[in-house]
């Protein structure tokens, strides 16, 4: 551009007194405070001067005001808006840990603002009138769900694993299966987790096989504790072995030490009419005879992100009397989302009043229907060059659990000739609220197993915008 015209354009920008009177920005500099919106429009100015600068693009900008205004308020929207938001899961996985993984219960929910919002008894003992602990908010339900003598609760699963190793196991060895050194996730290895907890590895069989005479072998005057880990997110196949839990209870009793079962995902009811037959069930494991069980609170559980130790008094103590404990502890509203969450299971409404297993045990029928009346009233409102139709897919469970296993589900395939699926995709992710989606083969794919109902509106509204053409 010639230095007369950049000059020129760079004139015309607007000073930041002059835009703070205008309505829109002085509205907002009321809602939050004039320093904080200032600081917004000379950051705004400033990138515009240097776009203007370094080409002709913001030139237009300069000049037409109305349009500057509309993109500064949206911009000072952007940065009023909460980062942590809620957003739209259309991508058909139930337990995303991208997106926060379990939705919680309505009993959880109401839980969570009776509780924020007062003080509690979270440490105090209401009928002796004195200083009570924590842990002992959970533990009589955990105790009366799993069967087991006594439970404590911890930041997430990976933190409870580490607590057991470092409580039962520190500067002495743990025997794992080489086929259970697994990675989570996140950088959440075994041999890792185990070399920070003080435990000593003791790695036994192979990737395929383990017997339990490996077990039994292992054991020696150093064996603090048996460690199995359930295969969360991979499987093998073929030629391969793995003792069952009983087997394993027995080498340990023989051997007189503990046995701790990480079974990951803290599924507490049998799934196996849904399909879902290798999730290990914390009940059945304590039940089976391992000393200990440890899983997550926010995966097949249904509940808030928490991790769960439960089995043995004794080795529970152990945990608790360590001093990391206190580093790994819950707040009142994670307790009460946990107990909120698991009164649904003592209740036997499980099924119905946690969010992850509705969605799990919805019948296909069900789905179909509500997918059918979705793409009616979205046909409806399609742009043009835009369609919509019904495609068969699969929701999968997600979290790192059940790797193999894809529930049946009606899924609506959004194409457009005028759209790109990446545009579509990137125009969902920008809205409020955001919707998240998946592509597949260039096309746009829409699971409805995992919308809420009421976000249903938003969603076809979010789908007509970003199908636009422009
Ligand atoms: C998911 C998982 C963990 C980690 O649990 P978080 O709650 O995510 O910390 C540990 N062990 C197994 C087997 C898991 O599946």
């Amino acid at each position: 551009m010639e230095p007369n015209s950049l000059n020129e354009a760079l004139r015309k920008i607007p000073s930041v007194e002059h835009l703070l009177q205008s309505p829109a920005i002085s509205g907002m500099a009321d809602l939050t405070s004039r320093g904080f919106v200032v600081s917004i429009i000379q950051k705004f100015l400033g990138e515009l001067r240097d776009s203007i600068r370094s080409g002709s693009e913001g030139v237009e900008m300069a000049s037409d005001h109305n349009l500057l205004l509309s993109k500064l308020v949206a911009a000072i929207q952007e940065r009023l808006r909460p980062s942590l938001r809620s957003v739209v899961n259309a991508t058909g996985v139930i337990i995303h840990t991208n997106l926060g993984r379990a939705p919680l219960s309505s009993r959880a929910q109401k839980s969570l603002s009776a509780l924020g919002a007062c003080y509690t008894n979270l440490e105090y003992d209401l009928r002796a009138g004195e200083r009570s602990h924590r842990d002992k908010i959970l533990e009589s339900i955990l105790v009366e769900l799993l069967g087991c003598e006594a439970a404590t609760v911890v930041n997430n699963n990976a933190a409870a694993l580490l607590l057991a190793l470092n409580s039962l196991a520190s500067g002495r060895e743990v025997v794992v299966s080489r086929g259970e050194l697994v990675e989570i996730g996140g950088s959440f290895r075994i041999p890792e987790i185990m070399a920070r907890s003080g435990a000593i590895l003791r790695e036994i069989g192979t990737t395929n096989k383990t017997r339990i005479q490996d077990y039994a072998a292992a054991i020696g005057p150093q064996t603090a504790l048996l460690l199995r880990v359930h295969q969360s997110n991979f499987r093998i196949r073929g030629f391969t072995h793995r003792p069952p839990l009983e087997e394993i209870v027995g080498v340990a009793r023989a051997g007189g030490v503990p046995l701790l079962d990480d079974i990951g995902s803290g599924c507490l009811v049998d799934l196996r009419a849904y399909g879902i037959s290798d999730e290990p069930v914390a009940q059945k494991s304590l039940a089976a005879g391992a000393d200990l069980v440890c899983f997550s609170g926010d995966k097949l559980l249904g509940g808030p992100q928490a991790g769960i130790l439960a089995g043995a008094e004794r080795y529970i103590r152990m945990v608790r009397e360590n001093p990391l404990m206190r580093t790994y502890r819950v707040g009142k509203l994670i307790a009460g989302a946990l107990e909120a969450t698991l009164a649904g299971y003592r209740n036997g409404r499980a099924l119905e009043e946690i969010p992850v297993l509705g969605m799990i045990s919805i019948p296909f029928d069900e789905l179909q229907s509500r997918s059918s009346q979705f793409m009616d009233k979205l046909g409806l409102k399609l742009p043009e060059g835009a369609t919509a139709q019904p495609a068969r897919g699969e929701s999968v469970v997600g979290g790192g659990s059940c790797p193999d296993f894809g529930l049946a589900s009606p899924l609506i395939a959004l194409r457009s000739d005028r759209v790109t699926a990446a545009q579509i995709e990137s125009r969902l992710r920008s809205q409020e609220p955001p919707v998240i989606i998946r592509i597949e083969e260039d096309t746009v794919l829409i699971d409805l197993r995992t919308v809420f109902s009421p976000q249903e509106d938003a969603l076809l509204q979010g789908l007509v915008d970003a199908l636009r053409s422009g």
